[in-house]
């Protein structure tokens, strides 16, 4: 086990032993700048753990200043766990475009209904027990036993890893020493306050140790930083090098009936963005050139397709994606099509994720920007 204030690898510069980081300098410092959040108790006051559990899903990927207005409105619309276990599937991932990575709005509402189901509408307080839940993973379970519960997790996020790594001098890269990392930071997490500690965390990793030009002036655990005194603290945590993202290459069909709607296709369950609506589009393919004629294969009527200029980018984790968008007319409105016509000015009202509204924008505008 490793203990706080133990040896482990360094960075080159070494020098003599400096105090460990204390929880008191840290905690003392969050009680006069801890950060003004919409999902944060006031001082003092026990958090509400629905609004931890949608604050950390919404985060997860995400900057707090997109969240707010998310959260803020899923709050006044599904006011308790319960609410959003009843809601509509639907309407759940119409509120959550453009926050992205829809698996998670999906796991959220599977999450809200399992905390209905297996514990009467509250939240376990207990780790193991919310690991259980749908779209809970080590980091959210943990975030959530500490900052509802006050129960002493130790929660990872890419924040905190920048902290310990500076803190520690820790020079291995990542992600292979988020172990190490772990260790150090479960060695740190006091028993008393341990939610306002991680959140403390959280926020010194926000804001003073910024991933460049960390302000260590001002920072509560500047005389135990190993990194500061070795001058590396900015080019801590290394990570190891990423393979490029692929790019993949697909057709988007933009189909237009005689009353000026135009035809949307509900993406299948699994997989990407899956249950979320989409202008219909051929596979996405990796490659170097997408081979037109093919993709044409996947058109969702045999009508004259007009290729419009120029090409709309998106990027996901794993790869980038290029996609052509071509429009066609429909004149026969009784012909069979797989999707639902829309209007487009009832486009709000569909769960259209940001990849499908830039389809939208950019066929709307004829392919110009
Ligand atoms: S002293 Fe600087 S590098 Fe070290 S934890 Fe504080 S802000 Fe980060």
């Amino acid at each position: 086990m490793i203990v706080a204030g133990d040896s482990f690898p360094v960075g080159p510069a070494g020098g003599p032993d400096l105090p460990a980081p204390r929880p008191a300098d840290l905690l003392a410092w969050y009680d006069a700048h801890r950060r003004q959040l919409p999902w944060r108790s006031a001082p003092g006051t026990v958090a509400d753990p629905y609004h931890v559990w949608l604050s950390e899903i919404m985060l997860q990927q995400t900057t707090v200043v997109t969240v707010g207005p998310y959260f803020q409105r899923f709050l006044a619309r599904w006011p308790t766990v319960a609410d959003l276990a009843a809601a509509d599937l639907d309407a759940v991932l119409k509120e959550w475009a453009g926050l992205g990575y829809y698996a998670r709005a999906r796991n959220l509402h599977a999450c809200a209904q399992a905390v209905v189901a297996r514990h009467g509408g509250r939240f376990p307080a207990d780790e193991s027990a919310l690991l259980d839940l749908p779209g809970i993973g080590a980091y959210t379970a943990a975030a959530i036993a500490a900052i509802a519960f006050d129960l002493p997790a130790t929660a990872m996020d890419g924040n905190v890893e920048r902290v310990l790594s500076r803190i520690y001098a820790v020079t291995d890269p990542l992600p292979g020493s988020k172990p190490t990392l772990k260790a150090l930071a479960s060695a740190l997490v006091p028993a008393k306050r341990p939610g306002d500690y991680t959140q403390a965390l959280f926020d010194l990793g926000a804001t003073l140790c910024s991933p460049r030009n960390p302000c260590c002036v001002l920072c509560p655990w500047r005389d135990a930083c190993r990194g500061r005194r070795d001058g590396i603290a900015d080019l801590l945590p290394r990570k190891a090098e990423k393979a490029a993202k692929p790019t993949r290459r697909g057709v988007a069909f933009w189909l237009t009936n005689a009353r000026g709607q135009v035809l949307l296709r509900r993406r299948p369950e699994s997989g990407l963005l899956g249950g979320m609506m989409e202008v219909p589009s051929s596979a996405w393919e990796p490659g170097a050139d997408l081979a037109y004629t093919r993709a044409l294969a996947w058109a969702p009527a045999a009508v004259d397709w007009q290729r419009l200029p120029g090409i709309v980018r998106h990027t996901f984790t794993h790869f980038h994606l290029e996609l052509t968008v071509v429009r066609g007319h429909l004149v026969d409105d009784g012909a069979a099509v797989d999707g639902v016509w829309c209007a487009p000015a009832d486009f709000h009202d569909q769960a259209l994720p940001t990849v499908m509204r830039k389809v939208v924008t950019w066929a709307r505008s004829g392919g110009k920007d």
